[in-house]
């Protein structure tokens, strides 16, 4: 783990910098408190970090203070040198934000059990936000197949809008519904299904370009993103998502099974369009090529605002 050390004087300084190197820390040590201040500004900065309380430019308490008022992500686990041994300056020093409280000479043993608390401290913090990415991750894709969940994609949609607006480019999407589904579930049983709707994603996914996007936004209903398509290329990858999903059956332990996909597409118009008004177009579509027959592509106007 890495450890800052800020401390004034040279013999100290070294001292602390040698024990800790020993102990396996990767040390940074410097001999003022705004050198200390840069160090900890610095995008890698250490965070367990070990400050005099008296050194020249900004001085151990203060340095605290500052980091504390700081919002960034991530803890720092500040222990406070000093040679003042005073319940005074242990109570200055607490209330300014330092976690924990050494009085030099440092007494080895003392430093480093001192310092395993803290190493405790920022380690469970780590735990902490690699657990709640894992959890985010987790939220915006869709358990069954692995795209987007709903939220996630229609939050995709209105980022992707904002960024076309600013940028005068298009933005197309295709919603895809998988055409008489619920035979599939009646005939051969729901898990079947469930099957069926993981090869689609695959398909789907396999047909669109390194910027598309897709999410799951019903049961067997999908979203796909289109990024800088316009009503012809939205057209072109639609129709490309439907031969890739009919272009082989599916192979299921009961036999292989015919699948195919309706697909309805509505591309940005040259005016700004809400996410609601471009997906309730694709909408109509959909219904248009389900009403026409199935397994084909449809597009329509977002209707005007
Ligand atoms: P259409 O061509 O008009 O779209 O016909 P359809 O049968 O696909 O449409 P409908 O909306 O009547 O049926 C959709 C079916 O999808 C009904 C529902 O049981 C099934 N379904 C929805 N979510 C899931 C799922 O997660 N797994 C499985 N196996 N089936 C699902
Ligand atoms: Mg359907
Ligand atoms: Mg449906």
């Amino acid at each position: 783990m890495k450890i800052l050390v800020a401390d004034d004087d040279a013999v100290s300084r070294l001292a602390l910098s040698a024990v800790l190197g020993h102990w396996g820390y990767e040390v940074t040590a410097v001999a003022d408190g705004d050198a200390a201040w840069s160090v900890l500004m610095s995008e890698e900065s250490p965070r367990l970090v070990i400050l005099d309380w008296k050194m020249p430019g900004r001085e151990g308490p203060a340095i605290c203070a500052d980091l504390r008022r700081q919002d960034r992500p991530g803890y720092f686990y500040v222990i406070l040198l000093t040679a003042l041994g005073s319940r005074d300056a242990l109570v200055e020093g607490m209330e300014a934000g330092a976690d924990d409280f050494i009085t030099k000479p440092f007494e080895p043993e003392e430093l480093r059990v001192r310092l395993r608390a803290g190493k405790r401290i920022l380690e469970l913090e780590a735990e902490l936000t690699a657990s709640r990415e894992a959890y985010r991750e987790q939220a915006a894709h869709d358990a069954l197949t692995g795209v987007l969940s709903r939220r996630a994609i229609l939050e995709t949609l209105e980022r992707e809008l904002s960024r076309a607006r600013r940028s005068r480019t298009s933005v197309a999407v295709a919603l895809c519904d998988v055409d008489h589904f619920k035979l599939v579930n009646d005939r051969y049983g729901h898990q079947a299904g469930d099957s069926v709707l993981v090869e689609i994603a695959r398909r789907m996914t396999s047909a669109l370009r390194d910027s598309d996007v897709v999410g799951r936004v019903g049961g067997e209903e999908f979203l796909a993103v289109l990024p800088g398509a316009d009503r012809t290329t939205g057209l072109a990858v639609a129709e490309r998502i439907r031969a890739a999903v009919s272009a082989l059956p599916v192979d299921l332990p009961s036999g292989s099974l015919p699948v195919t996909v309706s697909i309805g597409v509505a591309a940005k118009p040259g005016e700004p369009v809400t996410a609601d008004l471009l997906v309730s177009a694709a909408d109509r579509a959909l219904y248009l090529a389900k009403d026409e027959g199935r397994d084909r592509v449809r597009c329509l106007e977002p209707a005007p605002t």
